[in-house]
């Protein structure tokens, strides 16, 4: 089955890709190439990608990170309730 290896090939590259922009959510300006200003004739303008901080975030780490810290609180609040029930009343 060619089509299981595609769809399973397509998951592992998704889910590598939402391991990277995890733990790398910010990446180089693709604009300025990471200089923090763009050439424009003999003028050096600040980069209106990155406004001069030469790091843009990277598109869709903002959901991988919203939903991470969804699930750690999600986590936190299981563990407190399953605390309350071993030390709760008999
Ligand atoms: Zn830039």
């Amino acid at each position: 089955m060619v089509t299981v290896h595609l769809v399973l090939a397509v998951l592992a590259v998704l889910a590598l890709r939402v391991g990277f922009l995890y733990l790398r959510p910010f990446g180089p300006c693709p604009k300025c190439a990471g200089t923090g200003n763009i050439q424009r004739g003999r003028r050096r303008p600040v980069c209106p990608r990155c406004k001069g901080k030469r790091r843009v975030q990277r598109r869709g780490s903002h959901t991988i990170h919203r939903l991470a810290f969804k699930i750690r609180h999600g986590q936190q609040t299981a563990a407190r309730y399953r605390q309350e029930d071993s030390h709760g009343n008999p």
